[in-house]
């Protein structure tokens, strides 16, 4: 059998394990061992992006992430960029496009070219892979660590701990990394869906349901600003999903009770909307209330803008005075739906939350508690927004466990 100095073994063969492997395997007499608790690798990326993968972000930057330290994050998103992870990616063989957003996806759209070309990459680098090898166990032992599986176990010089979060459970998310780091003295701070739907009150939801706008948004709570976002919004029979919603889920995820989103529906203020309608009415003056907004929005939307301002939808358009106009422009520019919640890990695709950063060092992710383990990923608490940012941290973040310190 082939002797080795050095033995590194990664636990979580996702998105942080597999760079983080790939980069420790460049140093030629190392054994690099990914474990896996699942039947496969990279599940969860073939989910990314509605399968097709958001690999990154180039507009990705350290001032965009959140924790409860946010800028732990920044030597590794500094040490490796959305410029590396695409020339990363490149260098695997991979062709990718960048949309408008700067949200980067693979040419083919599907995410299982990215699983494929860091499949053949780590089998390339000699990164010995077992699937269906749950870490239960992690303990030092003498200037190493053992990992207990199953029936097996396991001896290492180092360890990278990439077990990913909670989020996303069908997909085998789990909290496995932060048991894991519990043991042996790290904490971690209270753990959230984010990037999830947002849940409301199911008065509008449902006859909206399918629906999607193009919306700025923002979150109050008693009349106080909590969070703003804008783009993509659908309604859905709960609430609201869709990249733009999604933004706004960890803000609600935080903040308490008697939350409101508010929608703006058209990109207009609430004056040159009334213009809009006060022209329509000269225009069209029998047409009836309930088709006030067709043309301008979705017209299932439109209707329910015209019941949310309190105008009977079969009175013709003349019959409606300039104030009761004004309520309706004043509905379509701040749309209001009460917060109940948020949808659960399940459907999340991050966790807010994870081990506390103070315990490792920001500049090599190794633990300040146990030298020679080390954290990437959505374990560690960091997340970022909707569009490629998560995945940035990932890459980048295990880009740099990798280096084992080096
Ligand atoms: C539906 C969905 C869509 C998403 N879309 C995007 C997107 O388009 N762009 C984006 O940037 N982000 C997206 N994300 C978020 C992104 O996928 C994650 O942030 C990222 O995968 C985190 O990488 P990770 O390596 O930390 O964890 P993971 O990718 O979750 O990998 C962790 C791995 O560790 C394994 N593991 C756990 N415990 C153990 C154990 N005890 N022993 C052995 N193995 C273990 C798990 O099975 C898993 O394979 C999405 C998430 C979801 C759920």
């Amino acid at each position: 059998m082939k002797r080795h100095d050095f033995t590194v073994a990664v636990i979580g063969g996702g998105a942080s394990g597999m760079i983080a492997a790939l980069t420790a395997a460049q140093v030629p007499g190392r054994h690099v061992l990914l474990l896996e608790r699942q039947q496969r690798i990279g599940r969860k990326l073939l989910a990314t992006g509605n399968g097709r993968c958001n690999l990154t972000n180039r507009n990705a930057a350290p001032a965009d992430y959140f924790g409860t330290d946010a800028a732990f994050a920044a030597p590794a998103l500094t040490h490796f960029t959305p410029q590396d992870t695409v020339e990363f990616f490149s260098g695997l063989g991979l062709l990718t496009v960048t949309e408008e957003s700067g949200r980067v996806y693979p040419l083919s759209d599907s995410a299982n070219s990215v699983l494929d070309v860091l499949r053949f990459a780590l089998d390339r680098a000699g990164v010995e892979q077992r699937c269906a090898f749950p870490v239960e166990e992690l303990r030092p032992s003498g200037s190493g660590w053992q990992l207990a599986g199953g029936s097996e176990t396991i001896t290492a010089d180092a360890v990278i701990l990439a077990c990913g979060g909670a989020a996303g459970a069908k997909l085998g998310g789990v909290t496995d990394g932060y048991r894991l780091g519990k043991a042996l003295g790290h904490r971690r701070s209270a753990l959230y869906p984010s990037l999830t739907r947002i849940l409301t009150d199911p008065e509008y939801p449902r006859s909206l349901k399918g629906i999607r706008v193009q919306a700025e948004l923002r979150l109050t709570r008693r009349d106080v600003l909590l969070a703003e976002s804008e783009g993509e919004v659908q309604f859905t029979e709960t609430g609201i999903s869709g990249p733009a919603g999604f933004d706004l889920s960890r803000a609600v995820s935080f903040g308490g009770d008697g939350q409101v989103v508010h929608l703006r529906l058209l990109p207009y203020d609430e004056a040159e909307v009334l213009r809009l309608l006060k022209a329509r009415r000269d225009a069209l003056p029998d047409l009836e209330a309930s088709e006030l907004f067709t043309g301008m929005l979705h017209n299932r939307l439109g209707r329910v803008v015209v019941k949310a301002a309190g105008i009977s939808g079969a009175a013709p358009l003349h019959e409606l005075s300039d104030s009761q106009l004004g309520y309706a422009a004043r509905r379509c520019t701040d749309f209001c739906l009460a917060v109940r919640g948020v949808d659960g890990f399940d459907a999340a695709q991050v966790t807010a939350g994870g081990l506390l950063t103070e315990s490792f060092d920001p500049k090599t992710l190794e633990s300040r508690l146990h030298p020679g383990l080390f954290a990437c990923g959505e374990v560690l608490d960091i997340d970022g927004p909707c569009g490629g940012y998560n995945l940035q941290w990932a890459w980048a973040s295990g880009a740099l466990a990798g280096r084992l310190g080096s």
